[in-house]
């Protein structure tokens, strides 16, 4: 761990989700010492908030007070313009929980007959981090990415919409990108920077 302002030395990250986890612990890792939420309990938060940001509290309070540790949390998800913002806080449960290929098929036949310029979408992410289960004062920080919604699949790295989703600027889905590059650019590394920024880490 770096010199840093940070109160506490371990944090738990209030995710079950493989991809996240990996992102998370890539970002954070240099700093401080960061447990799996799987340490501590199985059952994962019930998210019954209408927004990123209320998911997230839910989940990092929940990882608190499982764990008796300060809890970061990331709600996230796609939201598409042709479908007026869906699947949005709904995107990992978007096909009915039959998982990432089930929720990239279904957003593909969603959009079939949407034409380029109409595909518009970006990535959402809300970190949430609690130094204890009833923290008064979270610390909130958001990040977008903006891209397109592809045709077809294209790419092996990452999770959940990164094989449909267009960097323009790069002409490559995130899927195709490495994870250093990925971890750089996404909404989570833009949210994470604001944190790092909050917490006075380098
Ligand atoms: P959550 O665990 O309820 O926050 O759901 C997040 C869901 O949003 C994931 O299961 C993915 O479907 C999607 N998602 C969030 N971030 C990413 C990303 O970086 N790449 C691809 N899909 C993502």
């Amino acid at each position: 761990m770096s010199d840093s302002a940070l109160p506490f030395s371990q944090l738990v990250l209030a995710s079950n989700n493989p991809g996240k986890l990996k992102e998370l612990q890539a970002m954070l890792g240099e700093y401080i010492e960061v447990l799996p939420q799987s340490r501590f309990i199985d059952q994962e938060a019930e998210e019954t908030g209408l927004s990123f940001i209320e998911n997230a509290i839910l989940k990092a309070r929940h990882a608190a007070r499982a764990s008796g540790l300060p809890a970061l949390a990331d709600d996230s998800g796609l939201a598409v313009d042709a479908l007026g913002g869906a699947p949005g806080i709904y995107s990992a449960r978007y096909a009915d929980g039959q998982g990432d290929a089930a929720n990239n098929a279904k957003l593909l036949e969603a959009l079939r007959e949407v034409p380029d310029d109409q595909r518009g979408a970006r990535f959402i992410c809300a970190l949430a981090l609690v130094r204890h289960a009833d923290d008064p004062v979270p610390i909130i920080c958001e990040g977008a990415w903006e891209g397109r919604i592809l045709h077809a699949a294209r790419g092996e790295h990452g999770f959940g919409y990164d094989p449909l989703f267009l960097v323009p600027e790069l002409g490559l889905s995130s899927a195709e990108l490495p994870a250093p590059q990925k971890n750089r650019l996404s909404h989570r590394a833009r949210a994470m920077e604001l944190l790092r920024a909050r917490l006075g880490l380098a």
